[in-house]
This record gives C-alpha cells, sequence and structure tokens, in this order.
C-alpha cells in the first residue's frame, strides 16, 4: 500500500478496518478525559471488559458453592485447564493435546529445561541470544549451574554482526552447525523483547535438530502477536505469558507446548505434581506418577482460577477473530508507524529503528533507539497522554497492536514524536 503522511489518510485507514470494533470490548485509561494513546500491549495488555465479568463469576461460584465449584461451577474449577485449550493451540499453531495453561513463564521456562537439558559429558551447551531477558538469562544460568557445569563453558551467546542491531538467521545456524555434537539446547525468542525481531523458528528448529539437539522458544512477545505454527515447524517445547499481547492481567497465568511427538516418551525427565497425574486416578492419592496424556501431564499445581477466567475472557476475544486477520492488520498498522518514522528523520541523525524493516522479521513492536534526548522525548509524550515504554540505555518501544489501536493514533503519536524531537 502507498501510504500518505495526513490525518486524513490515516482516517480513511480506520474506515477501512474490518477488525475496528473491536476496541470497543477494552477498558482504555483516560488522560485529561480523552483516551489514552496505550502502545504498550507488548508489556501489559489492556483489560478487556469481559474480565471482569468472568472473574466475577468465579468469585460467585465459590460463594454459593464453596468446594462443590470444583464439580458443579459455571466451569467446573476441576477442568479448567482444559476450557483454553483450543484457542491456545489456534494462537500458536500446535494441536489442543500439545499445549496447556500453567504456572507462570519463567516457572515453565525452568520446568520445560528439566525435560529438555539434560547435559552429558559431550552434549551440554545451550544457545542463547546475546542481551536475552533477564529472567531467560538467569533461568539459563542456573539450571546450567544445577547440573555441577559452568555457564562460562556451557552458554553461548550470539550476538549480532557488528554495526547491526539483530541476527542474521544465517549465523544462527552457523553457531549451531559449529557447536554440533556438544549442542544440547537451542533457546530463543518468538520474537526478541528489545529488538523486536521476529526469528525464524522453522528454520532454527531444523538445524537445530541436524546437529542432535533441541530447539525450544520463549513466546513471551510472539504469543497474540505474529502467527505461529509449533507444530508443523517440529518446535520441541516452547513457553509464553499472557499478560502482554494476550491482554489477560498483571501477572497472568502462562502457557507451555510440548510437541505430540514427546508425549509419552518417559526418557524425558520432568518435574512433577497431581495436576499432572492421571485424571481418573488423581484422587487416589497412591504413589507412582502416571503422567496425563500431552502437555497436560507437565502441569505441577492445580489451576488459579481466578487469573485463568481472566486468560479465558480474552481468548473470546481472540476466537472471534484469527490470527491471519489480525496479522494483516498489524503488518499495516506497524508499516505506517514505520513510514511515519521514516519521513521525520530519513538520515537517522536523530533516531533509528533497531527492529528489522521488513514485516515477516517483525510483530507490532518497533524499537527506536534514540540519539539525544531519549528519555526527554519519551516524558513529552508521557505528558501528552501518549504511553509507549523506555528500555535501558536508549531505546523507545513502540507497539500498535491490532486488537485495540487506530491508525490515527499511529499518526498522532508520530506528529507529537516528531514536534518532540525538533523541541
Ligand atoms: C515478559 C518476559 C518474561 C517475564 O517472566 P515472568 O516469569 O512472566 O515474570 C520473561 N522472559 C521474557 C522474554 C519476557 O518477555
Amino acid at each position: 500500500m502507498k501510504f500518505e503522511n495526513s490525518l486524513a489518510f490515516a482516517r480513511k485507514l480506520d474506515r477501512q478496518d474490518s477488525l475496528a470494533s473491536l476496541r470497543k470490548e477494552f477498558e482504555v485509561p483516560k488522560h485529561n478525559k480523552k483516551p489514552i494513546i496505550y502502545f504498550v500491549g507488548n508489556s501489559l495488555g489492556l483489560q478487556p471488559k469481559a474480565t471482569r465479568k468472568f472473574v466475577n463469576e468465579e468469585l460467585d461460584d465459590w460463594a454459593s458453592l464453596a468446594v462443590e465449584g470444583h464439580f458443579n461451577g459455571k466451569r467446573p474449577w476441576l477442568y479448567y485447564h482444559k476450557f483454553s485449550k483450543k484457542v491456545l493451540a489456534k494462537l500458536v499453531g500446535a494441536k489442543p493435546l500439545e499445549v496447556v495453561a500453567m504456572n507462570q513463564l519463567t516457572v515453565n521456562l525452568h520446568l520445560m529445561m528439566v525435560s529438555f537439558y539434560s547435559p552429558t559429558k559431550v552434549r551440554h551447551k545451550i544457545i542463547i541470544e546475546s542481551g536475552a531477558f533477564s529472567s531467560d538469562q538467569y533461568a539459563v544460568e542456573t539450571q546450567i549451574r544445577s547440573h555441577q557445569l559452568n555457564p562460562d563453558d556451557a552458554l553461548v551467546e550470539l550476538k549480532p554482526r557488528s554495526g547491526e542491531h539483530t541476527l542474521r538467521t544465517e549465523d544462527i545456524i552457523t553457531a549451531i552447525k559449529k557447536n554440533g555434537d556438544q549442542l544440547a539446547l537451542v533457546l530463543l525468542p518468538g520474537v526478541q523483547y528489545y529488538s523486536g525481531q521476529f526469528f525464524d523458528i522453522g528454520k532454527i528448529t531444523k538445524a537445530a535438530h541436524e546437529v542432535g539437539a533441541f530447539a525450544g522458544f520463549d513466546l513471551a512477545h510472539a504469543a497474540g502477536n505474529v502467527p505461529l505454527q509449533l507444530h508443523k515447524d517440529n518446535v520441541d517445547f516452547a513457553v509464553w505469558c499472557s499478560y502482554k499481547y494476550l491482554n489477560s492481567g498483571p501477572g497472568g497465568i502462562a502457557g507451555a507446548f510440548i510437541h505430540e511427538r514427546h508425549r509419552d516418551n518417559s526418557a524425558i525427565p520432568r518435574f512433577a505434581g497431581w495436576w499432572g497425574h492421571s485424571e481418573k486416578e488423581r484422587f487416589q492419592m497412591k504413589k507412582g506418577f502416571k503422567p496425563m496424556d500431552g502437555a497436560d501431564g507437565w502441569q505441577v499445581s492445580n489451576v488459579p482460577i481466578l487469573s485463568s477466567a481472566a486468560h479465558l475472557a480474552s481468548l473470546q476475544i481472540f476466537d472471534s477473530t484469527s490470527m491471519a486477520e489480525l496479522r494483516k492488520k498489524s503488518v499495516l498498522l506497524t508499516s505506517y508507524l514505520h513510514f511515519l518514522l521514516t519521513e521525520l528523520d530519513s538520515s537517522k541523525n536523530l533516531f533509528e529503528i533497531i527492529t528489522p524493516s521488513s514485516s515477516s522479521m517483525r510483530g507490532c513492536q518497533l524499537s527506536i533507539l534514540m540519539k539525544k534526548n531519549g528519555k526527554k522525548v519519551f516524558n513529552g509524550l508521557v505528558k501528552k497522554g501518549i504511553h509507549t515504554d523506555w528500555r535501558e540505555p536508549d531505546v523507545i518501544r513502540a507497539a500498535p497492536v491490532p486488537l485495540y489501536n487506530t491508525f490515527t493514533e499511529v499518526y498522532t503519536f508520530a506528529s507529537v514524536f516528531g514536534s518532540l524531537l525538533k523541541g
């Protein structure tokens, strides 16, 4: 599409937007009585209006049924992890058997590494990206240490080429081949939290498998943002949180994917709990863990119902459309933002967009590396009711999301950003 730098053009795109009515499903905070421009759905998604109703229904069942709510509630608590399966499977491109909502993201990452990182003398290395999200770094480092190994030796961190901000797929594959039979696991993001780069999950997984390693992905910034096909791509495992693009509320319940081919492989270790035990025998409280089939068998504890209710409220909005439709709008929204920002400073004197310029290599988010006055511009935006986020040392992340952001908001953001740059 040929974009134009005008409010009239942005409004025209909004009129042509077939998903525009979804914005009404969300609570948008106000600033001076006007809705703020919220480009931080990559950090905490807005609250769906249905969330309150879903959570209240569980509070009502608890009040009126108490323990019987496990069996007789509107959505019986005993089976709660099943209610999100179908939509989650669609979102990440999996079979329902391969996904489960459980725990929190970093906890799930640890559980998956218990299963998919069993280092031997030779095969003991993990590849991650340099500058990985802190929690992932700590998880990987402490997992390595728990096997009495040294991260200085076992951890391989991939850096972009000098002068570049994102990793080239070819360089990732070269590193995988180079580490060969020493490589146990490749653990990369779906979408990198800082740069916004969308990784080639299929190619990376294939390369990992060719050297005999597992491939796992942290989809914190990918789930609900970009189309995924975890089953088809043969990914071994993936984990994600639900409070970013999945709009399920602060600290919301996370998710995990384990490929079908690992479903009953007893050679794969796991840390078990009663909620992963065979449903038929769970309450017999007997010795000897018998896992449920598929991802359910990785559950540990019983389901946190209130955060799962919020999760379901949000997932029904995703179910009313499709990732394909959302992606179509998202590509247009973010491309429009990219176009407007590039017009402001084509010589890159004041800032540089470090997110890949090709739509297929990014999601909603653009990461704007500020060359001067970064924090001042960021604070100026907040004063005008425009919310992005600041990542040290010098990046503003802006993520217009297709569920509730508009082309007019993108236009307004770019023009205010432009005037703050000058001022
Ligand atoms: C948001 C995010 C986390 C947060 O982890 P929690 O366990 O949910 O607190 C971890 N890793 C990545 C890559 C993230 O983007």
